[in-house]
């Protein structure tokens, strides 16, 4: 990649984050430089979106279908009261170009199907999967390990989330901890305080990843319990029989199991 160079006004805009613990000057531009696909952006991926163009991400696409309703406005930040009843992708677009005017967005009006999210994967950096249902986390997850690039999922139930973060190559994938759709029950409990908490933490992935700053969390799913009050996180090993990533035989593979609590998780 030919990293692009900072403006004299986005070093000023991302004096905070630039320096030890943080970024690099060099990350920074990585940033600048890259492409993320956000899709879905509601009470995940909404704020996820919204963290990766305040960090400097350069272009964001985002894909959402669907009218903004008064049961999403427990959770969809990106909309307001005077944006129910119209289409979701355009206002939570104009949001975050008002956000930041260092930043490209990008709108798809739906959720990409296979073909498109194979297109979309070849042509991005990194996605993060904030769908509700395991159709569409799967086929992102596929789409991702296909093209050999990250793929970040964050999903919700009532109080409870799960970030999995996967590098498209080596650590195992989405279909590793599924290898089949379960049960998904459309219209679930959420709060919105546990949705901007996991898309929050999908997007602080996704600037390490990008950026190269810090230790991303390859191959392990994070487990908050907000109900509780407890956090735990497990590593994932690839499955030998995966129909995504399938790792060879040889490597003894096998699957810790995760909570029966994540299985359910949605958007
Ligand atoms: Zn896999």
């Amino acid at each position: 990649m030919i990293l692009p160079k900072l403006s004299n006004e986005e070093r000023v805009r991302y004096d905070r984050q630039i320096g030890p613990g943080v970024l690099s000057e060099e990350g920074q531009r990585r940033l600048k430089g890259s492409t993320a696909l956000v899709t879905r952006v509601g009470g995940l991926g909404g704020p996820a979106a919204l963290s990766l163009a305040m960090a400097g991400v350069g272009t964001i696409i985002i894909a959402h279908g669907g009218e903004l309703e008064s049961p999403d406005m427990n959770r969809q930040l990106l909309g307001s009261e005077a944006g129910v009843g119209m289409p979701r992708a355009d206002q939570f677009a104009r949001y975050l170009r008002a956000m930041s005017r260092f930043v490209s967005v990008e709108v798809i009006d739906h959720e990409p199907d296979d073909e498109e999210a194979d297109i979309l994967a070849r042509r991005v950096d990194i996605i993060l999967s904030c769908p509700a249902d395991f159709e569409h986390r799967l086929r992102l997850n596929r789409a991702a390990y296909d093209a050999g690039i990250p793929f970040i999922d964050a999903a919700q139930w009532g109080m409870a989330g799960s970030l999995f973060v996967c590098d498209g190559k080596d650590s195992p994938c989405l279909a590793c901890a599924y290898p089949e759709e379960p049960p998904f029950e459309a219209r679930f409990p959420v709060v919105g305080a546990i949705a901007a908490t996991m898309g929050n933490l999908a997007a602080l992935e996704a600037i390490k990843i990008l950026g190269r700053a810090g230790i991303p969390s390859w191959g392990r799913l994070l487990v908050v319990d907000g109900f509780r009050g407890e956090m735990s996180q497990v590593r994932l090993w690839k499955r030998a029989d995966c129909p995504v990533c399938g790792a060879p035989p040889a490597t003894g593979a096998k699957i810790m199991t995760s909570s029966p609590s994540t299985r359910t998780l949605g958007v």
